[in-house]
């Protein structure tokens, strides 16, 4: 009788655990549903999960940790320019493909796809716009297309926003991200290169303002060229910043390099980059830079003084 009992005890424990394991299993494969489903979002650094939109509402940056979540390139024209001010320019200069590449697969279906599948025509978007009610021309640069490496269609849009840009005398500011140069365009995409320093010389020369931003990452011709001739550089919290990778460079030394070699705040320390600033707080420092650097008209006046009020009572706000 007794050993009854306790056969039946053991048993409805062992059922409590295997239903346990089971419903376990089902809330982790919920889990994994939501998160392909796009509805959660699980941290790359820290394993948190966090609602999507709450990670959209705060720009992208994981609310535990503060990692900076890629962006495309439209949600980061969002994120800068006042609604409704956005004007795009150039969008029907398309890539071509002069030296007909072909890696695994040829360049021109390589393009075709990329275009279809993010709808975008090339690696960058560059326009007209406004930030807090002050006028700039920007260009932000997307990583989904073939890595934003600079081919001949992403150096001439640039190189024609910033011609833009010292016509109206606008301030310009680059989002950067690249892989660097586009290989599959050989020649044509290095030159790029003196062709964008070319057109931003000229913007210098009539003492106009350019701000680069290095995100994640900020790469070869890219780093070497337009991401790092800014009156002011700015970049995100621990961006990969440089000219060559990591593996090159320790081969070529043949030495260990130190594990926060090519962060945003390795390049602060050493001078290349002027602040580090978080993504949540980007739209304000630029308009704050930008408005103390414009000339002291009394337009100028007056809109410091809006958004001098606009951060104020925002911080007001916050306190
Ligand atoms: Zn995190």
């Amino acid at each position: 009788m007794a050993n009854n009992e306790e056969s039946r005890g053991l048993k409805s424990l062992l059922d409590w655990f295997a239903n346990r394991r089971k419903s376990g299993s089902i809330i982790q494969e919920r889990q994994e549903r939501e998160i392909a489903d796009g509805l959660w979002h699980k941290c790359s650094e820290c394993s948190v999960l966090t609602y999507t939109k709450d990670l959209k509402a705060n720009q992208m940056v994981c609310v535990e940790c503060g990692h900076h979540n890629r962006v495309d390139s439209d949600e980061r024209i969002r994120q800068l320019t006042d609604a409704k001010t956005w004007s795009p320019m150039d969008e029907h200069l398309r890539p071509t493909d002069p030296l007909q590449f072909r890696d695994r697969k040829p360049y021109i279906d390589r393009l075709r796809e990329m275009q279809e599948k993010i709808g975008l025509v090339e690696a960058v978007q560059t326009g007209l716009g406004q930030i807090n009610g002050l006028p700039i021309a920007l260009g932000v640069m997307d990583f989904r297309f073939i890595g934003a490496s600079m081919g001949s269609v992403v150096g001439e849009k640039l190189t024609r926003l910033i011609e833009q840009a010292t016509q109206r005398r606008y301030p310009v500011v680059i989002i950067c991200t690249s892989g660097g140069a586009r290989m599959q365009e050989g020649m044509l995409s290095l030159m790029q290169m003196a062709k964008v320093s070319a057109a931003l010389q000229l913007h210098r020369e009539a003492r106009l303002l350019y701000i680069p931003v290095l995100t994640n990452p900020t790469t070869g011709g890219v780093t070497a060229s337009f991401a790092m001739l800014g009156d002011i550089i700015l970049a995100e919290p621990k961006a990969t910043i440089g000219f060559a990778g990591r593996r090159v460079i320790e081969q070529t030394l043949r030495e260990k390099l130190p594990e926060d070699f090519q962060t945003a705040e390795d390049l602060l320390k050493h001078g290349f980059v002027d602040e580090i600033v978080p993504r949540t707080q980007l739209k304000q420092t630029l308009t704050q830079l930008i408005a103390l650097h414009q000339q002291p008209t009394l337009n100028t006046t007056h809109s410091m003084v809006m958004w001098e009020t606009r951060a104020l009572s925002s911080s007001a706000v916050d306190a």
